[in-house]
């Protein structure tokens, strides 16, 4: 079966295509975004100038999407969209044109939840069968998800505060190292000390598996000011915000007897996270390459995970939701 998905939950309009074998075996063969820039000039996302974008934009994507895939509309076997949570005009666009979408061509509709897309942009690298830990830090997310059975996720634990990618960027922004901060501090760590600035470890000698990212923020401001060299600044925080997600999930997987975590989300394409997680002895599995941040190529694959394990199709009449949490246990 080939299954389109789309992602518009934010500022990039997403679709991709996943082919899922009748042995079960999924592959991506598209996945094409177009990255919204109308919101530059203003500091952040402006929800009615991205559902905007998405509008004029869906079009065009999808037929790259297609062409990029090799395939012919008809050839759709199933369409997935989020559904949520996300910037609600914006998911309204994606949701709606892939329920007209999978109404025109008499196929089956799965809504997506846009973090369960974030988990399975993972099983482009490797089969993903519960049960495992999920870690999912994206740019507002920091949640650590048990999965005990296929579609069943137990929250674990979460960020008191900012997520770890908000604390990328606001770093980033801080030390003038330019937008997204991710990749941003990434590259400027490899010319940095990570010994040079001091940070203490969030919620040291904590019971519980949170996460905390605004001490290491305030820390990172403190030393900006008092002249640490952006480099520096970048190496050390890097070190101390991979630091603190490794040796956390770490705990809950022996807690919880897993062996296996999925690191997704715009953060898991951090180089040297990815690094500390190998070391670590886990079988540690990330999405592939494009398949981190937002893009419809992770929201095909949950739909194919949706199909794999004979979840009915999604009912209509159901819409976007702004909050939604994905736990269900
Ligand atoms: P959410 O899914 O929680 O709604 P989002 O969809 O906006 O948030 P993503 O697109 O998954 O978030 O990820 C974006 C975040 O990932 C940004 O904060 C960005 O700085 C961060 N990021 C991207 N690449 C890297 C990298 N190499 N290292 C660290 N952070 C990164
Ligand atoms: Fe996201």
């Amino acid at each position: 079966t080939l299954i389109l998905g789309i992602d518009t939950s934010c500022d990039d309009t997403g679709v991709g295509v996943v082919k899922l074998n009748t042995d079960g075996e999924v592959r991506v063969l598209a996945n094409r975004i177009w990255t919204q820039t109308v919101h530059a000039s203003y500091g952040g996302v402006m929800p009615e100038l991205a559902s905007r974008e998405h509008v004029e934009r869906i079009d065009a994507v999808m037929g790259d999407a297609l062409a990029e895939a090799g395939i012919a509309v008809n050839d759709i076997g199933a369409v997935a969209a989020t559904s949520g949570p996300g910037l609600v005009g914006a998911l309204l666009v994606g949701l709606m044109y892939g329920k007209g979408l999978s109404q025109a061509l008499g196929v089956p509709f799965y809504a997506a939840h846009h973090l369960e897309g974030h988990i399975f942009a993972a099983a482009s690298e490797a089969e993903l069968r519960a049960p495992y830990l999920a870690l999912v830090v994206s740019g507002g997310h920091t949640h650590l998800f048990d999965v005990p059975h296929e579609g069943q996720y137990v929250l674990v634990g979460a960020t008191k505060d900012d997520a770890a990618g908000e604390a990328f960027d606001k770093i980033a922004r801080l030390t003038g190292l330019g937008y997204p901060g991710g990749p941003a501090i990434a590259e400027a760590a490899l010319r940095g000390d990570p010994n040079a600035v001091p940070f203490k470890e969030p919620l040291q000698g904590q019971k519980a598996f949170d996460f905390s990212f605004s001490g290491l923020k305030t820390a990172a401001l403190l030393a900006h000011k008092a002249g640490a060299k952006p480099e520096d600044l970048a190496a050390s925080f890097q070190r101390a915000a991979v630091h603190a997600l490794v040796k956390t999930t770490r705990r809950a997987a022996e807690a919880h007897g897993r062996q296996t975590v999925v690191v997704s989300g715009g953060v898991a394409a951090n180089r040297a996270l990815r690094e500390a997680f190998a070391a670590t002895g886990l079988r540690a599995v990330f999405p592939g390459k494009g398949l981190n941040t937002d893009n419809g190529a992770m929201i095909a694959l949950a739909g194919a995970a949706a199909i794999r394990a004979g979840r009915p199709p999604s009912p209509l009449t159901d819409g976007a939701v702004a909050y939604a949490p994905l736990a269900n246990a």
